[in-house]
């Protein structure tokens, strides 16, 4: 059987990011971002082999865009899709991993959209359209939240009245549950160590930050909870702060729940603390030229991460290694060391050089020796589902 190819598909309310994974190849024959979609100035980037190219597409939708984007993966794939891969954000309580996508899971994911709003009804707008454009080809969606449904009770709930949980759902169910995955994985494949006898602390960094604990493969606890806002310090979210902070800013400044939503997920993290920007890069080069707001945005970012590591220790019976991914897990030397500095009592030691090599997409141990593993693993949400796609077909 020639290798497979799956396209892999992600909506989210404006943008559409998809990349064509071959079984085989560790690079993507096809990979693009459709963004500002509905607007005017909509546009398809993408990059075929080492060819990248754009085209202007005013006012196109998802289904719009996708109606480009689809034929090239066709060609891409030498005339053979086995199936597209949806990333959907909110699986909720119904899905404890991927499925084949029927009307029974169509309707589930409609059912949970009240959990993740902006998120998964543009999930469900890429996968109807694809659906419409390709009616026989198996499609699967993979949730952001299966993973970590092996949390236990003691995990997942908050001490709020049962009926909130019972009846609307007032649980933790975490995200980013493709990439933890994939890279705790990987990490097992790269010390030689079996997945099903394995323990690890992840720390997912990107624009969305979120740690894990994974025993033996699964998912024990994860600092994101019931949305993606709970936890550490993000791009633009506060991650935790006081839950009274909202009756508080509606008293004093007459706030809208909206406006304070608002606050929360958008002005603050990195970019409210610095005043400057939500990106790590621009942060870490003003913070060398001595502005004291990026200083103090990397200095609570890598704090909180800290603490939030220390406790999902509590959920692992041993360490086999702590794992940095994500944009900053992946690139920032700076963030991992002073991170690990925070974390003296379980005797992490750094290699410098190490700590310095392991950037832009290179993968290694970074720990010195006598000190606990620490690894940088660069993520691949893509190939991820492309695996748990193919694994569906061949079930
Ligand atoms: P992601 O959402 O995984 O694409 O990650 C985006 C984040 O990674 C942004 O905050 C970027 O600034 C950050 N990032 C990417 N490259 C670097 C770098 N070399 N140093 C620090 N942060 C970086």
């Amino acid at each position: 059987m020639s290798a497979r190819n799956i396209l892999v598909i992600n909506c989210g309310s404006s943008s559409m990011k998809f990349a064509l994974v071959n079984e085989e190849q560790a690079t993507f024959p096809l990979q693009g971002l459709a963004e500002r979609l509905g607007s005017p100035e909509a546009v398809l980037h993408w990059q075929l082999g080492d060819n990248k190219q754009s085209l202007e597409i005013p006012g196109a939708d998802h289904h719009a865009a996708l109606q480009h984007v689809l034929p090239m993966a066709q060609d891409a794939s030498g005339g053979h899709l086995s199936a597209i891969g949806h990333r959907v954000v909110h699986g909720g309580e119904h899905f404890t991993g991927s499925c084949l996508i029927n009307e029974e899971v169509l309707n589930a994911i409609r059912d949970n959209a009240q959990l993740a709003p902006l998120h998964n009804p543009a999930n469900l707008v890429g996968i109807n359209a694809t659906l419409d454009l390709f009616p026989d080809l198996p499609q699967v969606a993979v949730f952001d939240t299966a993973f970590h449904q092996t949390m236990p009770e003691y995990a997942y709930r908050y001490a709020v009245p049962e009926f909130l949980y019972k009846e609307h759902s007032v649980r933790r169910y975490g995200f980013h549950g493709t990439s933890h995955n994939y890279v705790s994985k990987r990490a097992a494949e790269m010390t030689g160590l079996p997945v099903e006898d394995s323990c690890w602390l992840t720390a997912h960094l990107g624009n969305g930050c979120s740690t894990c604990a994974i025993v033996n493969g699964e998912s024990r606890d994860t600092s994101m909870g019931m949305t993606p806002l709970e936890g550490l310090v993000m791009g633009t979210r506060s991650g935790d702060v006081d839950p009274n902070l909202h009756s508080y800013l509606n008293r004093t400044l007459g706030w809208s729940l909206e406006q304070i939503d608002r606050a929360l997920n958008h002005d603050s993290g990195i970019k409210g603390l610095s005043g400057l920007s939500n990106d790590m890069r621009t942060l870490s080069e003003a913070r060398m030229a001595g502005h004291p707001g990026a200083n103090l945005a990397f200095e609570v970012f890598c704090y909180r991460l800290a603490k939030s590591l220390a406790a999902m220790a509590c959920a692992l019976p041993k360490l086999d290694g702590l794992i940095f991914t994500g944009g900053i897990g992946e690139n920032s030397a700076p963030v991992r060391e002073r991170t690990l500095e925070h974390l003296k009592l379980f005797n992490f030691k750094l290699d410098k050089a190490a700590n310095e090599r392991c950037t832009r997409g290179v993968a290694g141990e970074i720990q010195a020796e006598g000190s606990p593993r620490v690894l940088v693993v660069p993520t691949n949400e893509e190939r991820q589902i492309a695996l748990e796609s193919l694994e569906l077909l061949d079930a």
